[in-house]
């Protein structure tokens, strides 16, 4: 297989693992930056037959491109400016999140326009310090969303914050943050609105009960990511990045590898050629080289990956033209996972998933339980 290899059969059991976490509460999938990679119309669709009820996105361009793809399901943009076209965000019926009053008057000024309710989720910062609004302009926010509410422009579906540190649950930040947030919520209350209340991103999801509220927003868990380090939570990895060695070659002892020469061979061994590169996803700067899968073993990547390819060093391995070399996936088969590559860069698996890059051809696969997910591939 070449290419980004998606099992949807794992982003089902993720979503219905987090459902089941969830009791009540509803599930909001994450289907931003293209689906972290996966691919947002595939995963919305997973995630949708599975037990979420909600979708979430970052830009209007992603919540416009799942209506494109007939795509219905309540969904929620959460990055937009003021001066964003909320005309045709209100009319293809996506909530909006506002974070300050010069949104929520730019939004209700468009749905004037559209002569159609605007659906906003006022957003609150408890303390992440990136979106939202700070406690001394939540009052006012607050009015004002009342105020187009009883003028029948707006309708506040959601009051809503985003946590800083959930997968370390006993961090000072998180019972803060929930301090915070209720008082938010006790506030929107007191003017008159209520909202469908949501602050749990993956890690509360799975380790945060008292963050649950109304719905939460999962990301990372639907793509089979474990979010809190050490914790095992039962998701399962949904991408498998892999291609086929296009050239192999035996070289003496002593030849410089790659760009730069970084590697030089210590003895005569093969070289294989994949042709996968930083600019479909392989990290350039791995802090320790990299490995991949080659005929079941792992052997490491040889000198700098290039943009369109690297080298494996494969030793004495009886490698052929055509073997499948995996960079990464589930783990099943010794492969190295997203999150080997995430401790190899210093970063995190979200950072490597959404790295893979636009020409590498998602493949979904999806077994017969699954075979209506499949059929709308
Ligand atoms: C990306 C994002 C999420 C998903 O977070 P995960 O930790 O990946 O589950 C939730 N909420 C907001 C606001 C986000 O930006």
């Amino acid at each position: 297989m070449d290419g980004a290899l998606v099992d949807l059969d794992a982003v089902a059991h993720n979503t219905r693992l987090l459902t089941q976490r969830l009791g009540t509460a509803a599930l909001m999938a994450v289907v931003k930056a293209d689906g972290f990679g996966h691919g947002a119309a595939q995963i919305a669709r997973t995630a949708l037959t599975h037990g979420a009820s909600w979708l979430g996105v970052t830009s209007a361009a992603e919540a416009l491109a799942l209506r494109a793809e007939g795509i219905d399901a309540p969904t929620l943009s959460w990055l937009v400016g003021p001066d964003e076209d909320f005309t045709a965000m209100i009319g293809a019926g996506i909530d909006i999140s506002v974070p300050a009053i010069v949104h929520l008057d730019a939004v209700a000024t468009a749905a004037v326009r559209a002569q159609q309710p605007a659906n906003v989720h006022l957003k609150v910062d408890t303390g992440l310090s990136r979106g939202g609004a700070t406690p001394d302009t939540w009052l006012d926010l607050l009015a004002w969303a009342w105020r187009y509410e009883v003028m029948g422009v707006i309708r506040v579906r959601g009051v809503w914050s985003h946590l800083a540190k959930a997968e370390d649950r006993a961090h000072p930040s998180v019972a803060g943050q929930l301090t915070a947030f209720r008082q938010a919520v006790a506030q929107a209350r007191e003017v008159g609105l209520r909202p469908l209340l949501h602050l749990a991103n993956s890690a509360a999801i799975l380790d945060v009960p008292e963050a649950h509220f109304d719905m939460a927003r999962a990301g990372i868990a639907l793509y089979g990511a474990e979010p809190i380090a050490g914790k095992r939570f039962g998701l399962r990895l949904a991408m498998t990045l892999s291609a086929r060695a296009v050239l192999v070659k035996r070289v003496p002892a002593g030849t410089g590898v790659g760009y730069g020469h970084t590697y030089v061979t210590d003895r005569e061994t093969t070289l294989a050629l994949v042709p996968l590169g930083f600019a479909d996803g392989v990290p350039a700067r791995a802090i320790v080289p990299g490995e991949v899968l080659v005929r079941g073993v792992r052997r490491p990547i040889a000198g700098r990956v290039a943009m369109d390819q690297f080298i494996v060093d494969v030793g004495d391995l009886p490698v052929e033209v055509g073997d499948e070399v995996t960079v990464f996936g589930p783990g099943d088969r010794g492969e190295p996972t997203v999150s080997d590559w995430a401790s190899w860069v210093g970063t995190n698996a979200q950072d490597i998933l959404t790295g893979v890059g636009v020409r590498v051809p998602r493949v979904y696969h999806a077994d017969s339980t699954a075979a209506s997910t499949l059929e709308r591939v």
